[in-house]
């Protein structure tokens, strides 16, 4: 019997998170040098909720001389951090990823409120994850001449931080904890639409004691993003988010001394062999693509399977997606939250429409949506071929495109065929094969028999339009600081 055995009679009663216990003002401010101030742009606006398209706060948008003053205070602050000794910075960033713990409930429902991801993910993933980045690295911050043995590991000073809209806080842990416990300081800009819960970490921030001016935060949109790239006072820029302006940043910082790391998008290959645990890399494959909505730069967006199991696991793959409940993000049995925002919304839907006109087989459940919100169904793409527009671009929604292959040399040139590079996923019960695989596959990061599993000691990032340098472990640690 080909269909994974469930039992669909099973009703799931609402299971709502409690938003009792989370503290959200109706305005915030930029938070600058240890206070939260009025932008000088006096600009604030809306950030909402997607599963209603509602309002949940104003927020400050940072003009050019908000982020100087953020930079001048960064500046000012890295003289004293930089010559902290380093175990007390540890003590801090160490007090900061406790604080994160204690306030997880809070943060996890906000992560959920403001970006749309079901509540399991929030309060599994994102939240423990970016604690475990602070700890992480506050073991390093008094150790960096064991990571960098017979070198004398110096700070880099300001450091410019952007970030995308997918995990909020996990990003800002990923960039603000190795940055400071290499001793530098930080001014972050979390994405326009996502921006609440970096500034119930600068709240958090505020009450660890931190130093002010060590971490900077200033929303807004792209124009903030871009003020900060162009600031002449910053060291290094960090970037996580689209190819596109990946590429923008890296045009304007051409010739500048600016340390540089980018992290961009990818179009991730998920490949499951005949000799694969199926049952098992079903759910891989779930995970692999609907995670996060697929709002997810390392997501398995293009399915390989081997053409002797294809039928099976396709089969399979139906069977499993018909259970997977689309609705509120605050419902502990949702699977797939909201769309992100309105525009993304649009976007995935241009790309099912360019899939369906370019002659793809499109499969969508009939699970039912909510009538408000941002919602898309998981959606499967059967019949298409490395030149088709979904197989080649990154559509960062919950679409997959599947197409089968015969020998392991022909899956790795199709993998390989794209121009990103970040992310690949193996299935199979060979270790033989997985090393030819880990070997030959331009990704920076190749999962075998799971996906997505993230750990603050592995590092991550792409090869070629994926981007360059590396976040996380020992890795992360080598973009923030140079060495005397
Ligand atoms: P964008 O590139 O649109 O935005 C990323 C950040 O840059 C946002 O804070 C944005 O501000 C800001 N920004 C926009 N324009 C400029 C500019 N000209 N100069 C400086 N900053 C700017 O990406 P998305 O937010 O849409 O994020 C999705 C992308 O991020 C996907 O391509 C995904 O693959 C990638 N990503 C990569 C990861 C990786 O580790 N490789 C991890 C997560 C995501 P605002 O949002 O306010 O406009």
């Amino acid at each position: 019997m080909s269909k994974i055995n469930i039992n669909k009679s099973w009703k799931y009663d609402e299971a709502l998170e409690s938003k009792s216990h989370i503290n959200l003002k109706d305005k915030y401010n930029l938070f600058i040098d240890g206070e939260f101030v009025k932008p000088l742009s006096r600009k604030y606006f809306k950030t909402i909720n997607p599963a209603t398209n509602e309002s949940i706060s104003e927020i400050a948008e940072a003009n050019e001389k908000d982020v100087d003053l953020a930079v001048k205070s960064a500046r000012k602050a890295f003289k004293s951090w930089s010559k902290l000794d380093p175990k007390e910075r540890a003590k801090y960033i160490f007090r900061i990823a406790r604080m994160i713990q204690e306030r997880a409930k809070e943060f996890a429902v906000i992560e959920s409120l403001n970006g749309g991801k079901p509540i399991r993910e929030s309060r599994d993933i994102d939240i423990p994850l970016a604690a475990n980045h602070f700890f992480y690295y506050a073991g390093w911050a008094d150790k960096l001449e064991y990571a960098f043995p017979n070198k004398v590991p110096k700070p880099l000073g300001v450091a410019g931080q952007i970030i995308p809209w997918n995990f909020p806080l996990l990003m800002a842990a990923w960039k603000i904890a190795p940055a400071i416990a290499c001793g530098n300081t930080v001014v972050l800009k979390p994405a326009e639409t996502t921006s609440l819960t970096a500034l119930k970490l600068a709240e958090l921030i505020k009450d660890s004691g931190l130093p002010k001016g060590v971490v900077n935060i200033v929303t807004g949109a792209g124009k903030t993003g871009a003020a900060i790239v162009n600031h002449p006072d910053i060291n290094k820029i960090a970037f996580t988010g689209s190819t596109e302006v990946g590429k923008l940043i890296e045009r304007s910082l051409a010739g500048i001394e600016k340390k540089t790391t980018l992290e961009l998008g990818g179009k991730g290959a998920n490949i499951i062999f005949e000799d694969a645990a199926i049952d098992q890399a079903v759910e891989g494959i779930v995970n692999a693509i609907f995670f996060n909505q697929g709002h997810v730069c390392c997501a398995g967006s293009r399915l390989f399977i081997q053409a002797s199991v294809a039928d099976t696991v396709i089969e399979k793959l139906k069977d499993r997606i018909s259970t997977l409940i689309v609705g509120d993000p605050l419902d502990k049995n949702t699977d797939i939250g909201a769309i992100n925002s309105v525009e993304q919304l649009n976007t995935i839907e241009k790309y099912i429409e360019i899939g369906k006109k370019e002659g793809g087989e499109i499969y969508q459940t009939e699970c039912s949506l909510p009538k408000k919100g941002n919602w898309c169904p998981p959606t499967l793409f059967l019949n298409v071929s490395q030149s088709h527009t979904i197989v080649k671009e990154e559509i960062f929604g919950p679409v997959l495109a599947i197409q089968t292959f015969r020998t392991i040399d022909e899956v790795i040139e199709k993998a390989n065929n794209s121009p990103f590079g970040l992310s690949a996923g193996v299935w199979t019960e060979k270790g033989s094969k997985i090393f030819k695989l880990t070997k030959e596959l331009n990704a920076g990061v190749v999962w075998a028999n799971t996906y997505n599993k993230f750990d603050p000691c592995s590092p991550f990032g792409g090869f070629k339009e994926s981007g360059m340098g590396r976040e996380g472990g020992l890795h992360g640690l080598k973009s923030y600081i140079k060495f005397e």
